[in-house]
């Protein structure tokens, strides 16, 4: 079934520090708190717009939640658990930071019927989390992913790769890290400059420099690839499009792009196709066939057709050519090479 998320954004609400690299009010064009009555007029509103079947969760995002006092929590969680009481929505879901977990808070969205938390992590490398002066350590999100679980509580991880200090090794060990902590799922938006933070002002003094698109592109899909093969689902890369973030005046630098969770995709069918090409290519004199599902075709062309460009000029190969066809699985590719037909998916990638 698909989600219908009803978002109720808390711009920086609760939070007891000011990451280097955050403006909520920027991201989510929101500059005021909600209430409890807003938020119950925001579930109200959007429940009669839903015609269709679907898995309906009220979110609250922006902010540290569960660092509110608990009365204004519940304050604000009230609506959405008489929506949940009466059938209405499906669970409550809401993001916060990993040290403001702990027993009473957790038993606290137990009791109010919490049953999705995201934790804002961003980097297991602790010199990565001072220099975004996150105020917590790695050991903060060891003990609240335990405590989630032990609740049952669905638990997310969100990651930046690209944060200042950060470098391939420091990736590597936060991804291999993570996944020791075997959350329910993950997201991974890669940082970028928002105006009117620290990390702009570090921008344009040149002490810091965002990952290019394209290397942002490369993390993200390795990250993605890692955590897929443990089973751990990836559910978003890249932030969601906005008209504020589309506009150069919210975003000053970095690798942020309308479809960036395309691009990894892309880049990670790339990794396929360049894995397949080295191990079984021998002479560039054959053609090599791909067949692909069709809602494949957009992702393994790439933006421009760049992904077979790129594989063509790369392996000087004579002809690439695309066959859609329905009955090859979504994420499989095909492939027909001098007589010979071979499968190939992700996990046949050598990225460990
Ligand atoms: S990243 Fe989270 S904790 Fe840090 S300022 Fe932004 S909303 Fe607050």
């Amino acid at each position: 079934m698909k989600y219908y998320i009803i978002p109720i954004f808390i711009p920086h609400l609760g939070c007891l520090h000011q990451c280097i690299f955050c403006n909520q009010r920027k991201i989510t064009g929101r500059q005021t708190p909600v209430t409890g009555k807003q938020v119950a007029a925001i579930i109200k509103e959007r429940l009669v717009t839903i015609n269709q079947d679907r898995r309906i969760e009220v979110a609250f995002y922006g902010g540290s939640f569960t660092a509110l006092p608990e009365a204004i929590q519940n304050e604000l969680l009230e609506p959405a658990s008489q929506a949940l009481k009466h059938g209405q929505i499906h669970a409550i879901r809401l993001s916060t930071r990993p040290d403001c977990i702990n027993e009473q808070i957790v038993a606290n969205l137990r009791r109010q019927g919490v049953s999705i938390v995201e934790l804002g992590v961003q980097s297991l490398d602790d010199n990565v989390l001072a220099g975004a002066a996150r105020g917590h350590n790695s050991q903060a999100v060891v003990d609240a992913v335990k405590l989630l679980k032990n609740a049952d509580i669905t638990c997310g991880l969100q990651l930046m790769p690209g944060l200042p200090g950060e470098d391939w090794p420091s990736l590597i060990k936060t991804v291999r890290h993570a996944i020791r902590l075997s959350p329910d799922f993950t997201r991974i938006y890669p940082a970028i400059v928002i105006a009117d933070t620290v990390l702009a002002e570090m921008y344009s003094k040149g002490i810091y420099r965002p990952l290019t698109l394209e290397q942002a592109v490369v993390r993200s899909a390795y990250s993605k690839l890692l955590f897929e093969r443990q089973s751990i689902q990836v559910v978003r890369t890249g932030l969601q499009a906005s008209e504020e973030l589309d506009n150069r005046v919210t975003v000053l630098a970095g690798p942020y792009h309308p479809a960036f969770g395309e691009l990894v995709d892309s880049h990670i069918f790339y990794l396929m196709l360049a894995g397949f090409i080295e191990q079984n290519v021998t002479t560039t004199e054959s053609d090599l066939i791909i067949h692909l599902h069709p809602q494949d075709s957009s992702k393994v062309r790439g933006q421009h057709n760049r992904c077979i460009t790129r594989l063509e000029q790369r392996y000087n190969l004579k002809t690439i050519k695309l066959c859609e066809n329905i009955a090859v699985k979504k994420g499989t590719l095909l492939l027909d090479y001098q007589g010979l037909s071979y499968g190939f998916n992700k996990n046949m990638i050598n990225c460990i």
